[in-house]
């Protein structure tokens, strides 16, 4: 006790938080049930796949017959339902990963329409922006937005009237971004793609599944999609995986894709690993359960400021799609202190304090705190917020369940919450 009561986390705070973790026990034993399928179906592709010790091996140069790199493209492929998978250490980002997926698909004249309201604030840029130059618009691609309903739903009569000749991408972001929504689940998913394609077969769905990855049994190529990216410092590159991002999908658009990223020509066959291999598998390996325990740990935050009064989402009994948990304050000097207290119980750069600033990409000042081995990695303990009202702070990751737990406490105790 004596430990915990030098970091300010009181004997109440203790009792608060444990009484938070009682009431979650059934749903964290579901969370465990989804965790075990996921673990199963990772552990079979790499048998599948026989991953070996030698697919470790580092690349240099242009990379060309890469072993490891096309085994980590054919378990990513399988692992996400998809026929074909881009996994590239090449990629700086999640962002990256999308746009190039916008950029190898939609040609000049087609049009975009993304059906999840205003996709993430940096896609959102690269999409169309004053700010920036060779952006989608730029190169005469167009834009159409349906908004979701008043209950954070696809707009599925909206989205079917807004498809015409000209539309050749449906854009859906499946987790919450800086929205006041909840995710979209994989079965909602699932539905709105079946609806989309009585309109227009032929139409190419894509998912921005950032955050998205095993928090279901199913991902959401298997859900209809044509095409996903996502970012491997986020949940499925388990908190090992250096850098990078993925797409994934049909094999045709996949190749599309390479040839954007790489060069039209060259596509899948090239990019050197730079050593990377061994941290994508092993990272990929524990995703599962890196993925369980910062669900956990959004779930412990959002029942102990639910209870105290905050709302929050998704809800509790809100079925989840991501790793976020929103909390919604009242000013910004709350933002600030939550985002402190994150910062303060991080292994690495405890010592700093977050402040907002002008990140590139973003179109407002964003603070964020992360105190983490790799640079930005949200899928290691993260809280942000735009800082513009409403004032919701985006919580996300912990690599485990304890380190989430104790940062409930500190933040409980840091603002003072619990008497
Ligand atoms: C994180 C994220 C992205 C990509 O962001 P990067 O920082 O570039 O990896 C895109 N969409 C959503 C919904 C995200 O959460």
């Amino acid at each position: 006790m004596e430990l915990f009561t030098s970091y300010g986390i009181s004997k109440n705070i203790i009792d608060f938080v444990q009484n938070s973790e009682d009431a979650l026990y059934n749903k964290f034993k579901e969370l465990d049930e989804v965790l075990l399928y996921n673990q199963l179906k990772v552990l079979s592709s790499f048998k599948q796949n026989k991953v070996s010790e030698r697919h470790f091996m580092q690349t240099t140069g242009y990379g060309y017959n890469d072993e490891g790199r096309e085994i980590i493209d054919k378990v990513y492929a399988e692992v996400l339902g998809s026929d074909a998978a881009m996994v590239r250490s090449q990629f700086f980002s999640g962002t990256h990963a999308i746009v190039t997926a916008l950029f190898g698909v939609l040609r000049p004249g087609d049009t975009l329409l993304s059906v999840t309201n205003e996709p993430y604030a940096t896609v959102k840029t690269a999409i169309s922006s004053d700010k920036a130059s060779g952006t989608l618009s730029e190169f005469e691609i167009k834009y159409k937005q349906v908004n979701l309903t008043s209950d954070g739903e696809i707009d599925i009569e909206a989205v079917k009237n807004a498809i015409d000749s000209s539309v050749k991408m449906i854009y859906i972001q499946r987790s919450t971004g800086y929205d006041n929504r909840k995710a979209i689940g994989i079965t909602e998913i699932k539905n709105a793609i079946s609806e989309i394609r009585k309109v227009k077969n032929d139409i190419v769905i894509f998912v921005d599944n950032c955050y998205g990855e095993f928090i279901e049994k199913l991902e959401p190529s298997q859900a209809g999609a044509d095409l996903v990216a996502g970012s491997l410092i986020k949940n499925i590159g388990g908190g090992i995986a250096q850098s990078g991002g993925y797409i994934a999908g049909r094999a045709d658009l996949v190749i599309m894709c390479s040839q954007r990223l790489n060069t039209p020509g060259v596509g899948l066959d090239s990019g050197a690993n730079f050593g990377q291999n061994r941290n994508i598998l092993q990272g990929l390996f524990l995703a599962p359960k890196i993925t369980n325990q910062a669900l956990k740990n959004a779930m412990l935050m959002g029942h102990c400021f639910k209870r105290l009064g905050y709302k929050i989402y998704p809800d509790i009994d809100d079925k989840r799609s991501d790793i976020i948990q929103a909390v919604c304050f009242d000013t910004k000097k709350q933002v600030e202190f939550f985002c402190k207290a994150v910062q303060e119980v991080s292994p690495i750069d405890s010592h700093v304090t977050p402040y907002a600033w002008d990140m590139p990409g973003y179109d407002t000042d964003v603070i964020m705190a992360a105190g983490c081995f790799i640079a930005g990695s949200s899928i290691e303990m993260s809280a942000d917020s735009p800082l513009t009202e409403p004032y919701t702070v985006y919580f996300q990751g912990g690599l485990t369940y304890e380190h989430g737990k104790l940062a409930v406490m500190n933040i409980l105790g840091k603002m003072d919450l619990v008497k």
